[in-house]
């Protein structure tokens, strides 16, 4: 079975990873795939978060990092795909990926999502409190691997030298 794991990854952290090595563990192939949302400016650019993932997952033999803009109906039957991973850290997350999951299945009806619950040092992590804690200076190599923490750092000195912080 092949399955699509589909997300921002602003930037890929230890949550995301933990779900991609047990989901490669429980099909053939995993497609990670970073949404290209034009009209929302990441912290990282989708060519920086491609290349954090193959990276980080470089060791995964059954894991391809892709990307895709537009409607995931369309890149799932492009990738000839119907079946959706998505992680679920708490019972906040249940709601938005409940209808997301009904939009997907109403707009191709192949589509089915899995779920896999966030293992519990990850259930609290998410992209967004990983950029916060970098944007002050915080530690962050317990949340994200090395490569990014690294990235992280490069990404926040620029914005120290650009004087476009106080
Ligand atoms: P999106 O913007 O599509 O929610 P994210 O990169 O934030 O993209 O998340 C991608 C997927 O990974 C979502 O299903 C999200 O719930 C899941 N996820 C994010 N952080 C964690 C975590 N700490 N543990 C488990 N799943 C997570």
């Amino acid at each position: 079975m092949k399955a699509i794991y589909p997300g921002s990854f602003d930037p890929v952290t230890f949550g995301h990873l933990d779900i991609i090595s047990r989901a490669a563990k429980q099909v053939d192939h995993l497609v990670v795939a970073v949404l290209h949302n034009p009209d929302k400016k990441g912290l990282f650019t989708l060519e920086e978060k491609v290349e954090l993932l193959k990276e980080v997952t470089k060791n995964i033999e059954n894991v391809e990092i892709d990307s895709f803009s537009g409607l995931l109906s369309d890149y799932a039957t492009q990738k000839n795909c119907s079946t959706m991973i998505r992680g679920l850290r708490a019972t906040t997350d249940l709601e938005y990926e409940m209808q997301m999951a009904l939009t997907n299945r109403k707009l191709n009806k192949e589509i089915d999502t899995l779920f896999m619950v966030s293992s519990s040092e990850y259930s609290y992590l998410s992209s967004s409190t990983v950029r916060q804690i970098a944007m002050f200076g915080g530690k962050v190599s317990c949340f994200v691997p090395k490569v990014v923490e690294d990235a992280l750092k490069d990404k926040f000195e620029e914005a120290y030298d650009n004087g476009r912080r106080a």
